[in-house]
């Protein structure tokens, strides 16, 4: 594809990096190959490309699942997380760390809050940019005109959530009320979007919603571009049903009420997928890095302009066009 010259800006983009120091071994249906320690090699790879750029990323988004709950049983999971977070910071560009459902495997959330992969730290304060100490959500504008908004995909879910806090007994109730299965990582097989409701996905709460509605009159208003960051796909034609966030229903109304919202980028699953809605909104769910074999790579740079973004994938992600609408 070709670049016309001068973006606004660009950035990189990369998800489910899964790193363990084990074996290779397979996903959950034992049809996937998982390459768990060459996943640090092609981050690394994604980091020197990055780096050769002629026109530097202003911050990469990593999209979440940064290592694998794998690391926890082996009792790995802070060294795990600090080789990561060092292959990134052996260069000087930030970083933005999406939480998924693998990071709560391997912490509890207040241990999350203020760790490494915390980055609202990049925001001054709670009304500043970020929306409370329980939520992962913030907002950040990296130029005029366009703004991020990080989303916690796991704000009501049974992972994280303490089991004597509200949220984790509505989020038990709303999971056992859609799937009868006694393993709830097993998907119910009623129909085609019911899969969503597995142990490993979640959703957004209510005040969660309240606040997006909130930054996205604020933005409308900016007549800013808005790209929404979340672990969990948002729209059903653009992931497998099991990726699906919750009350995805809920936050695409919302979505798609705000002319603001020209995107949403998620990880979680790894065989990636897009879809442009009725509203002119670019659902965009990058590949995986943790099921790409070594020999080939999966990561983005994301060349932004006023009317559009360019993604220049590389290995299993392709090339799009994003046109604003
Ligand atoms: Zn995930």
């Amino acid at each position: 594809m070709e670049l016309s010259s001068n973006p606004v800006f660009t950035f990189g983009v990369i998800a489910d990096i899964q790193y363990a120091d084990i074996d290779d071994g397979f996903n959950f249906h034992g049809t996937r190959k998982r390459y768990y320690r060459s996943s640090l090699q092609l981050l690394c790879n994604a980091n020197r490309c990055w780096d050769q750029q002629l026109i530097k990323p202003s911050f990469i988004l990593q999209l979440g699942d940064i290592i694998d709950g794998f690391n926890k049983k082996y009792g790995a999971s802070e060294r795990a997380l600090q080789t990561v977070v060092g292959e990134f910071s052996n260069y000087s560009t930030r970083v933005h760390h999406v939480w998924g459902n693998h990071e709560f495997y391997n912490f509890s959330r207040s241990e999350l809050c203020s760790s490494v992969i915390d980055s609202r730290v990049h925001c001054v304060r709670v009304g500043d940019g970020v929306m409370s100490d329980d939520v992962y959500a913030y907002h950040f504008s990296p130029a005029p005109n366009f703004r991020f908004v990080v989303l916690d995909s796991y704000d009501l879910s049974i992972i994280g959530r303490e089991q004597s806090s509200e949220k984790y007994k509505k989020s038990f109730k709303l999971i056992k009320a859609n799937n009868p299965n006694d393993n709830l990582n097993q998907p119910p097989g009623y129909n085609q979007w019911q899969g969503r409701f597995v142990k490993f996905n979640g959703g957004f709460s209510q005040d969660q919603l309240d606040w997006l509605n909130k930054v996205l009159i604020s933005a409308d208003k900016k007549e800013e571009k808005v790209i929404i960051v979340s672990h969990l796909p948002l729209h059903p034609l653009s992931t497998d049903s099991i990726c699906l966030a919750w009350n995805y229903d809920k936050i695409l109304s919302i979505l798609n009420s705000h002319k603001s919202v020209v995107c949403v980028m998620a990880g979680h699953d790894h065989d990636g997928g897009y879809h442009l809605d009725t509203s002119g909104v670019h659902h965009l769910t990058l590949e995986g890095v943790i099921e790409t074999p070594p020999d080939s790579d999966a990561f983005g740079t994301v060349y932004v302009y006023e009317d559009k973004m360019v993604l220049k994938g590389n290995g299993r992600i392709s090339d799009r066009l994003l046109m604003f609408q």
